[in-house]
């Protein structure tokens, strides 16, 4: 299967970010430069585990009598993996990367959760938390496409050193949740907290639904990610594609927070009431920091 959606570059291959850099006279994202060595070790995690994304198959292939009783050995798998959400759709072409390749039928999604309470540690911390869960993620999508593999049927893992799948597609069909207005995937129990892993493979497996729990109504009347992200780079407006809102990032004016400065920002999902959930303590105290290098105060 050929897919058809376009992939945001990162760094200096994505051209709106290349250009700032090179108009402000650099030769690096200072964002990137400036990464901790913490970090730099979780990069290099992803890309030794992207040498084994794919491997031999099991010919003494495991029969698939009962779907949903696989269904769930798969999923208990991905759980004692670390995963704390797991779900499997049909692969489409718009879940793929435009012009790549995908030769399977179905792909499975596992996501670990990250810890919120790294806001208080600051937000070289809270980066630091994201790319160590990428890198879990990387182990589990491995050992996961290996386990599939041992019951005989092709498997690939797909993540952060490796992939042709696009994450948002797959998480609204595999029932994680809705898209926010801060344009990242909010889960009911997790908001934007977690990172994903993706297997996709031919194993026969029972398939989930999207499921909708008013997210993008309640983002209609919430903003308070617009009204408190620094670039004022969330826009009021959305568009509307395949029946699901969607509101663009204006890359330009977000950039100069996200990534021409040596801190991580992530204030657009730090903020949402979903993921600050229950730790509204670690929240004030976490916005007090913020506060004091040069935020917003969020209101409410
Ligand atoms: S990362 Fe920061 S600057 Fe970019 S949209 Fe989110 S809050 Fe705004
Ligand atoms: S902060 Fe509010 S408007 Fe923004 S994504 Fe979260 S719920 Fe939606």
């Amino acid at each position: 299967m050929r897919g058809t959606t376009p992939r945001r570059m990162q760094g200096l291959a994505d051209p709106v970010l290349s250009t700032m850099v090179h108009d402000l006279g650099l030769e690096e994202v200072p964002h990137y430069a400036s990464r901790s060595g913490k970090v730099v070790g979780y990069t290099d995690r992803w890309v030794e585990n992207a040498k084994f994304r794919d491997g031999p198959v099991n010919p003494q292939r495991v029969e698939v009598t009962d779907r949903a009783a696989m269904t769930a050995q798969v999923k208990a798998k991905a759980r004692e993996l670390g995963a704390d959400l797991v779900g499997i759709c049909r692969l489409t072409p718009t879940m793929i990367d435009l012009g790549e390749e995908v030769p399977h039928e179905f792909v499975i999604a596992a996501c670990i959760a990250e810890d919120y309470h790294k806001v208080l540690e600051g937000a070289d911390a809270v980066e630091e938390e994201a790319m160590r869960v990428y890198a879990a993620c990387s182990d589990l999508a491995t050992e996961l496409a290996a386990y599939v593999r041992g019951l005989g049927y092709p498997a690939w893992a797909h993540h952060n050193g490796v992939r042709e799948v696009q994450a948002i597609p797959v998480f609204y069909q595999v029932g994680f949740g809705e898209l926010g207005r801060h344009g990242s995937l909010i889960n009911e129990k997790y908001g934007a907290d977690f990172r994903p892993g993706f297997v996709t493979t031919d194993l026969p497996l029972d398939v989930d639904e999207p499921r909708e729990f008013g997210v993008q109504d309640f983002c209609m009347n919430c903003n308070v990610c617009m009204r408190n992200c620094p670039g004022d780079a969330i826009p009021e407006e959305h568009v509307v594609t395949e029946g699901i809102k969607r509101w663009l990032i204006d890359l330009e004016k977000c950039y100069p927070y996200s990534r021409l400065r040596d801190e991580y920002c992530h204030l657009c999902v730090d903020v949402c009431p979903f993921n600050v959930g229950s730790h509204r303590t670690t929240f004030k105290t976490f916005m007090k920091h913020r506060k004091r290098i040069g935020y917003k105060t969020p209101k409410y």
